[in-house]
C-alpha cells in the first residue's frame, strides 16, 4: 500500500502521517521525489483504515500495491534511482559501461584489458575472481589473488571494479576492495547471501537475472537485498534459457522495458552472456541502449582465443573500441550520453 501526500504537505505533515501509520504497525518508507511525497507501508496493512487515512487534510491517496516486491517497486518510489560509486552514476543520463574479461588471469592480462577499455571510455572494470563453473574441472578463477590484481588494475586506471561473490563468507573480503559486488545468475535466487548483502554492506549490488527466472522473481531477489537495508541494487538482463540453441542464451529486451516499469531500479544489459558469440555483441550493445537500459556490461580480452573463460564471447579491444564510437549516436536519439 501506498500513501500519496497532496504537494503542499511541507515536514510536520508528513511527519503527523508518518508516525499515525507507524502507530498501527507496519513498517513504512517516506520517498520525497520531484512529483511530491509517497510513504509506502509494508507488512500487515489489513489493520489500515483507508477511509481514516484519507480523511487526514494531507492525504491526496491511499492505493493498494498488489506486486510482492515494494521497495524495488516505481510505486514506492516514483523516480529513477541514481546510484553513486566513487563519483560515477548509474540509472542517470550518462550510460554505465563496464568491461573487461570474464575472468581475471595474469597481471599482464588484466591490466592491459583495463588500460584499454578506459581509453575506449569504459567508466567501469569487470572481471571474475570467484568464477561459477559448470564443470568442476574448469577454471575456477584466481580468487584472492584475482581481487588484489583487479586492486591493481584499478589503481593503474582509476576504474572502480565488478567482480562476482559466490557465498556469504567472503562479504567481509569483498565489502573492503570491490566497488560493485556482482551476484551471478546461478546465485540470483541464494537466498543467504542475498540477505547477508542486504545486511552487511551499502556497496552496490549488481544482480543479475536467473538463468530462468521471471521478471518477478528477479524483482523479489532485489527486494531482498532491499529489504536488509541496502537498496543499491542495480540489475542485469543477461540473457534466459528458452528453446532456442543457437545461441547461448536469448537476450530479453523486453525484461528491460518492463523492469523500467515496474521498478525505480537501474538495469544494464549483458549482451556477452546473453548471445555467447562475439559477432553478435555489438548489434546487442547497441539495440540494448536504444531499448532504454542504463548501461552495458561487455567481456573484452586482449587474446580470446586463448581466454580461460566465454573467449567465444569476447570483443577484442579494438571492437570494443569501435563499439564504443558507434555507440555515441544512438545514445544521443534516446536522450542519454556516453
Ligand atoms: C560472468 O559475468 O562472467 C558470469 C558468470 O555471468 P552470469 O552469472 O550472467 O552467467
Ligand atoms: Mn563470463
Amino acid at each position: 500500500m501506498i500513501v500519496v501526500l497532496k504537494q503542499d504537505s511541507d515536514e510536520s505533515d508528513i511527519t503527523r502521517v508518518n508516525s499515525k501509520l507507524v502507530s498501527l504497525g507496519v513498517q513504512t518508507q517516506v520517498t520525497v521525489g520531484s512529483s511530491g511525497v509517497v510513504i509506502g507501508l509494508i507488512g500487515n496493512t489489513s489493520v489500515i483504515n483507508e477511509e481514516e487515512i484519507k480523511g487526514d487534510k494531507s492525504v491526496e491517496d491511499v492505493i493498494k500495491v498488489k506486486e510482492p516486491f515494494k521497495k524495488a517497486n516505481r510505486k514506492f518510489h516514483p523516480d529513477n534511482t541514481i546510484i553513486d560509486i566513487c563519483g560515477r552514476k548509474i540509472g542517470g543520463e550518462k550510460l554505465a559501461i563496464i568491461a573487461g574479461p570474464c575472468s581475471v588471469e595474469s597481471p599482464e592480462q588484466i591490466i592491459s584489458v583495463a588500460k584499454s577499455v578506459k581509453d575506449s571510455g569504459a567508466g567501469f572494470l569487470r572481471g571474475g575472481a570467484f568464477k561459477p563453473r559448470t564443470s568442476p574441472y574448469a577454471f575456477q578463477g584466481m580468487r584472492e589473488e584475482g581481487l588484489e590484481l583487479l586492486k591493481i588494475a584499478r589503481e593503474e586506471t582509476g576504474l572502480p571494479i565488478v567482480t562476482e561473490i559466490m557465498s556469504p563468507y567472503l562479504i567481509d573480503k569483498f565489502i573492503e576492495d570491490v566497488d560493485i559486488i556482482q551476484v551471478g545468475a546461478r546465485n540470483m535466487q541464494n537466498f543467504e547471501l542475498l540477505k547477508e548483502l542486504g545486511r552487511a554492506t551499502r556497496k552496490p549490488i549488481l544482480l543479475k537475472r536467473g538463468l530462468s527466472n521471471t521478471i518477478e522473481e528477479w524483482l523479489m531477489s532485489a527486494e531482498y537485498i532491499m529489504a536488509g537495508g541496502n537498496e543499491n541494487v542495480i540489475l542485469c538482463e543477461r540473457g534466459i534459457r528458452t528453446f532456442e540453441k543457437f545461441t547461448r542464451n536469448t537476450l530479453d529486451l523486453s525484461a528491460v522495458l518492463a523492469v523500467k516499469k515496474l521498478s525505480h531500479l537501474p538495469v544494464v544489459v549483458d549482451p556477452s552472456h546473453a548471445a555467447g558469440m562475439w559477432w553478435m555483441v555489438e548489434d546487442l550493445s547497441r539495440a540494448a541502449v536504444a531499448v532504454g537500459a542504463d548501461g552495458l556490461i561487455i567481456e573484452v580480452h586482449n587474446d580470446p582465443a586463448n581466454a580461460k573463460c566465454d573467449g567465444d564471447q569476447s570483443l577484442k579491444p579494438e571492437r570494443f573500441d569501435n563499439l564504443m564510437k558507434s555507440l555515441k549516436d544512438i545514445a544521443k536519439a534516446v536522450g542519454r550520453e556516453l
